[in-house]
């Protein structure tokens, strides 16, 4: 098998990389492991929320000249501003064109209801998401009765003290009830798989009808929606907004982008090897001519570029044992002090060290291998270091931004060597 780029990893960082060299006519392979952390995210994407300084940022443009003094190696700084704010806008236009809907927009961020009822500064929500201020003066938050991962009097105490009358009213549903015997298996995916079925929808609206009271708009847990048109028919049934709130993990919202990112770049001709894990790479002259992975054993998969997008700690992207932080793969250089004590804050609240750990790029994002860089490996989103995506709220932004750039290289230098695109 020989590819153009094969990617490792199908996260955000990946699926961004595939579906943009997919675009332009690449032949790409996925290989990924298992699952990424959009499973388990918000499904809100972050660009810059906050700076290390802990100054929170409204409009990422006027803040990334305070970020490149106050951290000069964040990869957004490596990728320069006029860089970093054409991807923002390609990003948004990428995701437009795999048909995934979003409210916001790179020069402005807006305020996302967390599933907490605080806000959070963030750059792109689904359209679900609710948003501050809220446009109505009483809202009518459901629980789902048994459902333990939202906490709807959590989030109407916080709407109510921010000036928005919010009443919570439990929602029983008998559908539910083999789900709710088994507390492992109430959770929101399994939920949602539930109350999407088209013959469940009666009951449902019936419900939330009665629920509603005198609320001029309902919050629901995200439990719905993983498939199909259910939140619009809701809309449509119950005549006022109805809003999602994304529950603890599993993440319906996250889940549903990661699906439809991967379809996309599927319907484009990529290929993705889900379950498989790459292990190994065969180098030629300073490139990586192939790469091996558990499933293909002995058989190389041949490759003109690879990118890795393999994640942090979470997806085993980097690994660590008591005296090193190390990148599995290619036993790459990472940032990281020696000293094992300042990896982490004893304050659990406090930016932990740990999560600005990664692989050390230069400036095109090519990782280095005991100091010198394979011209033919590109390094993206969260398996980068020197940024924190908690206390700054760029996880996403690092991911889609990273991943545009490293495709745009990779493009432009097979232009370079008029290397057929196929
Ligand atoms: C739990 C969690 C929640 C988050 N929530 C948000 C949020 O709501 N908003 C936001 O903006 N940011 C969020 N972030 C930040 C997040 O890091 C980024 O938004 C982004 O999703 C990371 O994408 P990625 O593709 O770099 O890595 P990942 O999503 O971690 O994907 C890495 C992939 O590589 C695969 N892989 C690893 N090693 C191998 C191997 N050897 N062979 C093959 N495959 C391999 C893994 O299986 C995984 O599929 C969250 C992070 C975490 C950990």
């Amino acid at each position: 098998m020989k590819f153009d780029t094969i990617i490792i990893g199908s996260g955000l960082a990946g699926l961004t990389a595939g579906i943009k060299l997919a675009e332009n006519g690449q032949r790409c392979a996925i290989v990924s492991r298992g699952q990424s952390a959009l499973h388990f995210s918000s499904g809100s994407l972050d660009l810059l929320s906050a700076l290390p300084d802990g100054s929170p940022v409204q409009e990422p443009e006027a803040a990334l000249e305070s970020l490149a003094e106050q951290a000069p190696q964040h990869p957004y700084n490596l990728m320069g501003k006029e860089s970093v704010l054409a991807f923002a806008a390609e990003s948004e236009q990428l995701l437009a064109r795999a048909g995934i809907p979003m409210t916001g927009h790179y020069r402005q961020n807006h305020l996302r209801i967390t599933p907490l009822g605080k806000q959070r500064a963030s750059w792109l929500s689904p359209p679900e998401v609710p948003q501050a201020p809220l446009p109505w003066q009483k809202v009518t938050v459901i629980n789902i009765a048994g459902f333990l991962d939202f906490q709807a009097e959590l989030v109407a105490g916080s709407l109510s003290s921010s000036g928005c009358a919010a009443h919570v009213a439990e929602l029983t549903l008998p559908v539910l009830d083999v789900l709710r015997n088994n507390p492992s298996e109430f959770r929101a995916v399994n939920i949602a798989r539930v109350l999407d079925l088209p013959e469940n929808r009666r009951a449902l609206i019936d419900e939330l009808r009665l629920l509603l009271g005198r609320g001029e708009a309902m919050i629901l847990p995200a439990c719905l929606g993983l498939e199909g048109d259910t939140l619009s028919a809701l809309e449509h049934a119950l005549n006022v907004p109805v809003k999602l709130l994304p529950t603890l993990p599993p993440s319906v919202p996250g889940m549903r982008l990661h699906a439809v990112l991967r379809r996309r770049f599927q319907s484009l001709g990529g290929l993705i090897m889900p379950g498989d894990t790459v292990t190994g790479a065969q180098l030629e002259q300073g490139c990586i001519s192939a790469l091996f992975t558990k499933n293909h054993r002995e058989v190389p998969l041949r490759t003109r570029n690879v990118i890795l997008a393999s994640g942090s700690f979470f997806s085993g992207g980097l690994e660590a044992d008591r005296q090193h932080v190390f990148e599995p793969i290619f036993g790459l250089g990472v940032e990281a002090p020696e000293e094992r004590t300042s990896w982490s804050k004893a304050d659990f609240f406090a930016p932990q060290p740990w999560l600005q750990f990664g692989v050390k790029v230069n400036a095109r994002l090519q990782p280095f291998h005991q100091g010198e860089y394979t011209k033919n490996l590109y390094a993206i989103g969260s398996v980068l270091g020197s940024f924190d995506p908690i206390q700054q709220g760029c996880g996403a932004g690092v991911s889609m931004l990273t991943a545009l750039f490293a495709a745009d290289s990779i493009l432009t230098t097979a232009e370079v060597h008029h290397e057929p695109a196929r």
